[in-house]
């Protein structure tokens, strides 16, 4: 049972990376992490981005949010998903191959992903999203993106 907090900061992932592929295109999420209010993004892309697409990241993340749309989750066979919604519900570290049912969150128009984990009914409850700080690493391509709500 994951902490009440964590659910909403962990729920926040899906709204922030839904905002990282509307303005940035990102499609790819590397890794996530969470602790308490605060939470991290790592997607994979190709440069650091401006003030302003962050700031748009962060205003229509919030927009999101206060739009209070509800958080659904489809429990569904693997193979219909995949025909469904192709690779668009993956991350970068994959599913393992023995799992068979998946659970699919849906934020509608804005995020769809695999992912077994606890969250908040709608949007309105995560809280504000505050961007943090930024790290983009050439090297592996990686942008990572901190956050606390509050
Ligand atoms: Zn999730």
């Amino acid at each position: 049972m994951q902490e009440e907090l964590e659910i909403k900061t962990h729920t926040a992932l899906h709204v922030l990376k839904g905002a990282v592929r509307k303005v940035l295109g990102a499609k790819w999420t590397a890794s996530v992490y969470v602790k308490g209010n605060h939470g991290r993004l790592t997607v994979q892309y190709d440069r650091k981005p401006t003030e302003d697409e962050l700031k748009r990241i962060e205003e229509l993340a919030n927009k999101k949010v206060m739009e209070n749309v509800p958080v659904k989750i489809i429990e569904m066979d693997r193979q219909e998903a995949e025909r469904v919604f192709g690779d668009e519900i993956y991350d970068l570290f994959p599913v393992p191959e023995d799992v068979k049912k998946l659970f699919i969150v849906v934020i509608e128009d804005w995020n769809i992903n695999a992912c077994n984990k606890m969250h908040t009914k709608t949007t309105g409850e995560i809280g504000y999203i505050k961007i943090e700080d930024v790290r983009f690493r050439p090297s592996k391509k990686l942008l990572e993106i901190s956050f606390n709500i509050t």
